[in-house]
């Protein structure tokens, strides 16, 4: 099949890769020059694990294409998928004017039946608005379908490629056969394509952020409570987690979510719940608590400098604001280092991928490391915000050897309590005992 992808961030060059995968013939569009540059020479312009070698393939099959021109990839594409970004807008809601106003030229530039999909996450309502803004100038026939996209930054293309399920909203059935047609390769072992209504579809991606969100902050709330009362939240967690009702995942403690989705989507639902009088007050209390949560480890830090954290060298470990991606917006190491740089810490930082991303944001305020082990040297304590793998085992001895003192402040729970405590190191992290 001949597909477009608009907009070629995290989600659609995901897409145009893996559409491409399964022998469609894909041309991604977007108005980033640069980018589009790149990725016409070859270089994948994310950090997303197993896309290059997907990327490469496609490429040299003829079968991944690059432009700028959208009137180029209108013409190409049956099947338009707009990957563009929703991001906050000031009053929280999210920011439509990237769709509508790619809709506005759709409208202008089709020429022949279109089928086009909306995989970015928009509030209810968007698919229709999507339909008339086309509506305006079309002069040809075509279908809006809402496609939320699930993939998990860090795993997309396996999520992608084996999607739990595919959720796609549609009333006609004409788009939703393509549709199907399209999506049948990633469905092979049995997981759903779940037809429904076009407003069902674009609530289920918000619910599902919302809900995952709020089962992470749930856990939060668990582990600062555990503090107050010394009990452990790894086994707390443990209990629960066995619960089949409950589930293992997403239990995991720490000083808050971020990330490009959770954030602004929470923050969208409520906007969008108030606009019809609906107050979420579970959202309200959510996006409270993962606020104050991204900066629960700083009171701590300060005491244990007693208040004075000017000229303390302060190690940082992990600066995305997840593992295996270099993605930072919303990360919760973005918080805290505004917080120590406030105090007049000076901060020494080291993530695997994300340091182009995090210098383009603070410049000189940082010191940017070449290693995790060249970020310890000299400093007064290392503090871990990512949980990247190759932070998990660590030389400890090393790790001793360099920091000034023994003291690691971890808002990811890498360590087991009573082995950190065992190899001398003071440490402190979410929800279990503190060691001294
Ligand atoms: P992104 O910011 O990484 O990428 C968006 C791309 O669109 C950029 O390359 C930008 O240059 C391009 N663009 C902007 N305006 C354009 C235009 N007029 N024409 C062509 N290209 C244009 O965004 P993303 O993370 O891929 O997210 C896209 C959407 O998917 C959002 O609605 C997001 O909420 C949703 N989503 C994201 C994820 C994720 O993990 N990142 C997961 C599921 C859903």
């Amino acid at each position: 099949m001949k597909i477009s992808v608009i907009g070629t961030g995290y989600v659609g060059l995901v897409t145009g890769t893996c559409l491409a995968e399964t022998g469609n013939e894909v041309i991604c569009v977007d108005i980033d020059k640069a980018k589009v540059e790149k990725m016409r020479n070859g270089i994948v312009p994310i950090y997303e694990p197993h896309l290059d070698v997907l990327f490469e393939r496609n490429i040299k099959a003829n079968r991944l294409k690059f432009t700028t021109s959208l009137e180029e990839g209108l013409d190409h594409g049956d099947i338009i998928f707009l990957a563009l970004p929703t991001p906050e807008d000031e009053d929280g809601s999210a920011d439509l004017s990237y769709v509508l106003n790619v809709s506005e030229e759709i409208g202008k530039k089709i020429k022949e039946y279109k089928v086009i999909v909306d995989k970015s996450t928009v509030p209810v309502g968007t698919a229709e608005k999507v339909h008339s803004v086309i509506a305006k100038n079309a002069s040809c026939e075509f279908d809006v379908v809402s496609n939320p996209e699930f993939l998990r930054e860090g795993f997309a293309v396996d999520d992608f490629l084996k999607p739990e399920r595919i959720v796609v909203g549609s009333s006609s059935e004409r788009a939703t056969a393509l549709m199907k047609k399209l999506y049948s390769p990633f469905v092979r072992s049995g997981n759903p394509i779940i037809i429904m209504d076009e407003k069902s579809a674009e609530l289920t991606k918000y619910a599902a952020n919302s809900f995952l969100a709020t089962k992470i902050t749930f856990m939060n709330e668990i582990a600062n409570y555990c503090e107050k009362v010394g009990a452990d939240v790894d086994m707390v967690r443990a209990g629960m987690g066995t619960d089949s009702r409950i589930g293992k995942r997403f239990l995991f403690p720490g000083i808050g979510y971020g990330g490009s989705c959770f954030p602004k989507d929470v923050k969208a639902l409520q906007k969008a719940g108030k606009d019809v009088d609906y107050d979420f007050k579970i959202l309200n209390s959510v996006i409270e608590i993962n606020s104050a949560q991204k900066t629960i480890l700083l009171p701590k830090i300060e005491s244990y400098f007693k208040n004075d954290l000017k000229g303390k060298n302060i190690a940082i470990w992990g600066l995305a604001f997840k593992p295996e991606t270099d993605d930072i917006r919303e990360a919760p190491s973005i918080d805290m280092m505004e917080a120590l740089l406030a105090k007049g810490a000076k901060l020494q930082v080291f993530d695997p991928e994300a340091m182009p991303n995090i210098e383009k944001r603070f410049g000189n305020k940082l010191n940017y490391s070449e290693s995790m082990y060249a970020a310890l040297e000299n400093a007064d304590a290392l503090l871990i915000c990512t949980e990247w793998s190759i932070f998990r085992t660590p030389n400890f001895s090393k790790l001793n050897q360099l920091l000034k003192q023994p003291i690691i402040f971890d808002g990811r729970n890498l360590y087991n309590v009573n082995e950190i405590e065992a190899e001398g190191f003071t440490y402190i992290s979410i929800g279990r005992k503190a060691t001294n």
